[in-house]
């Protein structure tokens, strides 16, 4: 049983979906009639980021994140987990977790000392309008031990079920029920994995999310993405968060997620890593079928051939290789965001060739 449509209060996703990461609001160097020229079916941004700046409270007077964007189509919103644990691995003095939630000691909003709780985290994406929610929860890192692993499933699933109440009273307060995801934590361990999933489907959510790292050292999947998925009855909603190299996507695919995001193309596209198919018109199913190339290197100087021939994006239709090393070597913007939107349009390929079961 696999589903292969998922309605949002914007908009169907076609699954398996990947929707490109907006944090602050938007794609990185795209508009959103970028975002449409490429096919682009729907973003993710992030509560945390935008509640430094602009303030939720902005956006929503603003009529809402779709509006404030120009974006009709799926908004997925991210409560922060992961930022927060990303900034406290970065600065342990950035804030710190307890049962009640997460309490950052300053912010880039400069109002000083704020507790953020998972009531908190789930009316703050409803009052961005996403159409799509994600439950706070505690992500750790790869060195994780036993007892951090402990808590944070226990944090997390506590988080959830508090979040979802939250989310119930709101929806009957204003008669608009976007979908709710959970996340599941527990670092590598297996155990611990699946008995944060069945605890986190025992309180039932729309969909469900793998946290943490889904990659290993070598940047393939680790054995838990597998063991969160067969956690869950066929069919349902599965995120693979953070899961962005093909090749990744393609194998988590086949273990039953369907929705995907990651800053991996979009960034390596700002920075001139394009992926193209290595000259043959086939679907992308290993990291064989594809390369990454810089753009930046001196053998593209005088290239007339486009950047991926089979590429039938709005970036390789118009483009020579040449052109684009040319705008990245001189720092025109226009490289990165023809990048950007090379980049994107193989992922939408990529979808469509996992749709078609090809
Ligand atoms: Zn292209």
């Amino acid at each position: 049983v696999t589903i292969r449509k998922l309605n949002t209060g914007n908009g169907t996703l076609d699954l398996p979906a990947f929707l490109p990461d907006a944090t602050r609001g938007a794609v990185r160097t795209l508009g959103t009639g970028d975002l449409d020229d490429v096919g682009v079916q729907g973003v993710v941004v992030n509560a945390f980021h935008l509640g430094e700046r602009p303030g939720i409270s902005v956006i929503s007077r603003l009529g809402g994140i779709h509006r404030f964007m120009g974006f009709r189509g799926p908004v997925a919103s991210d409560s922060g987990g992961f930022q927060i644990y990303s900034l406290r691995a970065a600065d342990p003095k950035f804030g710190t977790v307890s049962p009640k939630g997460f309490r950052t000691h300053r912010t880039g909003g400069g109002d000083g000392r704020k507790l953020l709780t998972p009531e908190k985290a789930i009316r703050r994406q409803l009052a961005l309008g996403a159409d799509m929610l994600v439950c706070l929860d505690h992500c750790t890192g790869p060195g994780a031990g036993k007892e951090e692993l402990r808590d944070a499933v226990e944090h997390t699933v506590a988080w959830a079920a508090a979040g979802k109440r939250a989310f119930e009273e709101e929806c009957e307060r204003t008669g608009r029920r976007p979908l709710l995801f959970a996340v599941v934590q527990g670092g590598g361990d297996p155990d611990l994995r699946r008995e944060c999933a069945g605890r986190l489907g025992e309180i039932g959510f729309d969909g469900y999310g793998f946290g943490g790292w889904p990659v290993d050292g070598e940047g393939r999947l680790v054995e838990t993405v597998g063991v969160v998925a067969e956690s869950f009855p066929p069919g349902t909603p599965l995120w693979g968060m953070g899961v962005g190299r093909p090749e990744g996507i393609v194998e988590a695919c086949g273990r039953g997620y369907m929705l995907f995001d990651c800053v991996w193309p979009t960034r390596g596209a700002r920075r001139g890593r394009l992926l193209v198919r290595g000259g043959r018109d086939v679907p992308v199913k290993s990291r064989e079928d594809y390369r990454i190339i810089q753009i930046r290197d001196e053998r593209h100087v005088r290239s007339e051939e486009p950047l991926d021939e089979f590429c039938s994006g709005p970036c390789c239709r118009e483009h020579s290789r040449a052109y684009l090393h040319h705008l990245f070597r001189v720092g025109e913007s226009l490289g990165p965001r023809l990048g950007t939107m090379h980049n994107l349009r193989f992922y939408v390929e990529l979808m469509k060739s996992l749709r078609d079961g090809a």
